[in-house]
Parts: C-alpha cells; structure tokens; sequence
C-alpha cells in the first residue's frame, strides 16, 4: 500500500505502511478509542490532558514500528523479522479494551480490561478479530499473547510489556506534553539508537545508559507530580461514590436509570456482554452523570454536580500507624451529616520506580540490562548511582478524603467540625491545602 502518515504533536509523523495496521486503524472497535480519554481524572488538575486511548495507541505503534524497522535492517542475525508485524500489531492494540474510565469503573463493576483486551482481539464478532485472522487462522491468539507475557519470544514481549517498553515510553512522553508537566520528557531518539535485541530479550549498548537513566528518573517524577496527583484522586474517589450510590438505588428506582443511563442497565444487572461494554465511552457516561443532577436522590444528584464540577474532596495523608485513628475523622463527617459511605473514601497509590528481577516475589520484572564493552550484560543499577537511589522501594501515599465542607467556618460549623480540625492537624495527618 502507498504509505499513510498521520501527523502527530509527540512523534511528528506516525507512519503506517501495512495494510494490517491501515485496517485495524479503520476498525470501529479502535476508532472508539478516540472517545476515550487516556487519563481521564488527570485532566481536572492538567486542563490540557485531554488526549485519548487512540492517539497513544498510535504513538506506542510508531515506536514499535521504529524499533522494528532498525531491528530488521541491522540485526537480523539475532531478530527474527517475521516478529515485525506481530510487534506492531500487538503494540497498536495492547490498549483495545480499556473503556470509560476504566479504572474506577473496573473496581465497581468488576469487569477487566485486560480480559477485553484479549476478547476484542480473539472473538469472531468484532472487526478487529476479523482483520487479524486473514493475516493467519493463529494471529489473533499470537497478538493476545504477546499482550499477556506467555508468547514464547522474550524479545517481542518485552518491546511491548517491560519495565522500558513502547508503551511507557508513549505514555510519558504523551501525558508530558499534554499536561505540560516536563518532567515526563527525555530522549527517545537517543534511546532508539541503542536498543538491541539480544538472545533472551531486549538490552541497551553502554553508550546510552544515561538515556536510560534519564527515562527512569522521568517516570518517577511523573508518578510522584502527575499521576499521584491528589485532585485526580479526588475525583477518582468521588466517581467511585457516585456510581456506587447509582448502584445501590438501581435497585430500588430502575426506571429513571432505564431513562436516563439506559447503557449502564446491563452492568447494573450484572449481566453484560462485550457489545455492552463497546457501547460505553467518555461522551455516554458524562451525560448520563449531568442528567443524574437532576435525581430525587440527594446524594446522586449532589455527587453528580461535584463530579461535573469539579468541586474536588480534600484529602489527609495517614501511615500504618494512624490508621486506626481515622475513624475518629469518619465519624465526625457523619455527624455533621455527610453519609460517610458516599462523602469518604480512601485512596492508596503507590509506584515501584524500577527493580531488579527477584525470582521469589509474584510477578517478578525482567531487569533493564546494559551491554558491556566484552559483550557481558550487567544490570542498570549497578552501573549508575541514581538508578540505585530508585531501585526496590515503593513511594506513594495513603489518604482519606473527604468534603470540603469540613475545612469550612459555615452554617454547618459545629463542635464537630471543630474536633475533625484538631484531628487533621495532629501529629498522626498531613493535611496540606
Ligand atoms: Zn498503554
């Protein structure tokens, strides 16, 4: 085919040279994608990460599609060119079953969008899945486990899924520029120029270790300033309160939910299939949260209009320790009268920057590998000091939220207040505004 170019803010040109890929592009499965934002509570604390699931699909792509292309132009002896398209292809979908904010929903509904993942890609009724089998009768199964870890080339797996993959070196780069937070930056051309296929895997040449590096102490930074932000948190936490309140008086109002959210019924019902879930996107659930503020329901309608709002919870971090305390915060929420299953909630984020491969924990990662001058590889962190200071220890928070309301001097201001507001400025918390 005559090659198609789609221009793009992070990788200027994403080139597309292979029928396959044009397709799946095409496909009604991937162009849903469009309407689904890539971090969709991030946006309300980034005004500017509006971006979607498709362009960092696209993006993770072009990346492969670069590494594959210099894979097979000079190190055929070791890589197996054939694995080219099934890179890519496996690059492009690695995302397809991600919906409306997923995460959240998720945790609700328990659906899985890994699991989707693997159905769009294998199930004889979508698009996708028809594209993929006239390549081969065992593509779509090659695609899905490439995406899950289990295909039998380390090299192909680890392009997509690793601890330096296509995929987080789009979302970094991506989320960065859209957030504007630069800390997300660093040099993929560079890092292009030293990737190697190496027998069981993927390894870097030494004279890139500190591209390397640059990219590890970014993916900090981003988690610890982007991702972990605590107003995303709070809207993650608020949007997990509504749609459980929605839940929860489904069962006793099912007709304004059949009249105004009529794509949530499955999942409400706890009965849905994949075209239920292909039907749900960013648009639908948006509207369906703007007609709940019209709910006779104080509790729907009111978290509704904070969501749409943006009128975000605040937040106090607490350790191990003060755990046990936090009740004394919960139970003076519910006495000025906010009820705590809907007006609380906690949040717990934490990030493994890098680690070394550990064979006894579950799920170990495969370690970044530099190549040395006789050809030896050693492990990132022990060649470089920062990399160290990174490696092994988990940095995150744990914190409890709760209305805004109880920081306010107001009609509601009660002794009860008063002793939530000595609680939060305790030794045991952290509140900072
Ligand atoms: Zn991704």
């Amino acid at each position: 085919m005559n090659e198609k170019v789609f221009r793009d803010p992070v990788h200027n040109y994403i080139h597309v040279n292979n029928q396959v890929i044009y397709d799946l592009i095409n496909s009604k499965e991937f162009q849903r994608l469009r309407r689904i934002k890539q971090v969709p509570t991030t946006v309300f604390t980034f005004h500017g990460a509006e971006h979607s699931r498709f362009s960092h699909c696209l993006g993770v792509y072009e990346i492969a599609r670069r590494v594959t292309e210099i894979f097979d132009a000079k190190y055929s002896d070791i890589w197996n060119p054939d694995e080219s398209l099934l890179t890519m292809v496996a690059a492009l979908l690695h995302d397809i079953g991600h919906g409306a904010y997923s995460h959240t929903f998720e945790r609700l509904f328990e659906t899985d969008h890994e699991a989707y993942t693997r159905d769009i890609i294998t199930s004889p009724e979508t698009e996708i899945n028809a594209i993929l089998v006239k390549v081969a009768p065992d593509f779509p199964e090659k695609v899905a486990s490439v995406i899950n870890h289990t295909y039998p080339n380390k090299q192909v797996v680890q392009l997509i899924s690793s601890q330096i993959d296509c995929d987080r070196m789009d979302y970094l780069l991506r989320d960065s520029y859209y957030t504007a937070a630069h800390y997300g930056q660093f040099d993929l051309t560079r890092i292009l120029r030293v990737i190697r296929p190496v027998e069981n895997g993927i390894a870097f040449s030494r004279n890139g270790m500190h591209a390397v590096e640059d990219y590890i102490v970014s993916r900090f930074q981003m988690y610890m300033q982007v991702y972990f932000h605590p107003a995303s948190r709070a809207m993650e936490v608020l949007l997990q309160n509504l749609l459980k309140r929605a839940k929860l008086l489904f069962k006793t109002q099912p007709e304004f939910f059949e009249k105004y959210s009529p794509h949530l019924l499955p999942f409400f019902k706890n009965d849905f299939a994949l075209a239920d879930y292909l039907a749900l996107d960013d648009g639908v659930m948006n509207t369906y949260f703007q007609s709940w503020m019209t709910s006779e329901d104080d509790i729907l309608a009111d978290l509704a209009s904070r969501f749409i709002n943006r009128k975000v919870f605040k937040s106090v971090t607490f350790d191990q320790a003060s755990e046990k305390e936090l009740h004394h915060l919960i139970d003076r929420v519910a006495a000025v009268g906010f009820d705590p299953d809907y007006y609380t909630g906690i949040h717990i984020n934490f990030d493994l920057p890098y680690d070394v491969y550990r064979p006894d924990v579950h799920n170990p990662r495969t370690q970044i590998e530099i190549i040395q001058k006789d050809g030896s590889l050693a492990e990132l962190s022990t060649l470089s000091p920062i990399v160290t200071a990174l490696t092994g220890s988990n940095y995150g928070d744990r914190r409890l939220y709760f209305p805004k309301e109880m920081l306010q001097v107001d009609d509601l201001f009660t002794a009860d207040k008063e002793i939530f507001l000595s609680y939060i400025s305790n030794e045991h918390f952290e509140y900072n505004k």
